[in-house]
């Protein structure tokens, strides 16, 4: 079953995969450059170890947010190919619109959103 509105967001959700997918590839050269960084500096100073520390973590943090988004989006293209895209997966109502359009891989109505968060 297709409808308008799939029909709408499916393009959308393609584009946001492909450009995450462009961000976590320039990413992981990034994070790469960054720990070779730490490393030298940390064999110049051994006192600045809080630096390298911080830039560990916020690679990892970047890396889970962005895939957990990769996650969504392909959760809401499967919901596009079977049909249930905008519904609610809690109540089965029509998610608004204006909230999609606001956040394309949205799956729960404001509501139920609510409760789960
Ligand atoms: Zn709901």
């Amino acid at each position: 079953m297709s409808t308008p509105i799939s029909d709408t967001f499916e393009a959308q959700l393609r584009s946001m995969r492909s450009d995450l997918l462009a961000r976590l590839q320039t990413q992981r050269g990034g994070t790469r450059s960054r720990a070779d960084a730490a490393a030298d500096k940390r064999e110049r100073a051994d006192d600045d170890g809080l630096d390298r520390d911080e830039s560990f973590d916020l690679g990892a943090v970047l890396g889970e947010r962005e895939t957990a988004e990769l996650g969504a989006i392909d959760a809401a293209l499967r919901r596009v190919a079977d049909g249930s895209y905008g519904l609610c997966v809690t109540c089965g109502t029509q998610i608004p619109a204006a909230r999609l359009h606001a956040q394309p891989t949205a799956e729960r109505c404001v509501g139920c959103q609510a409760r789960v968060e």
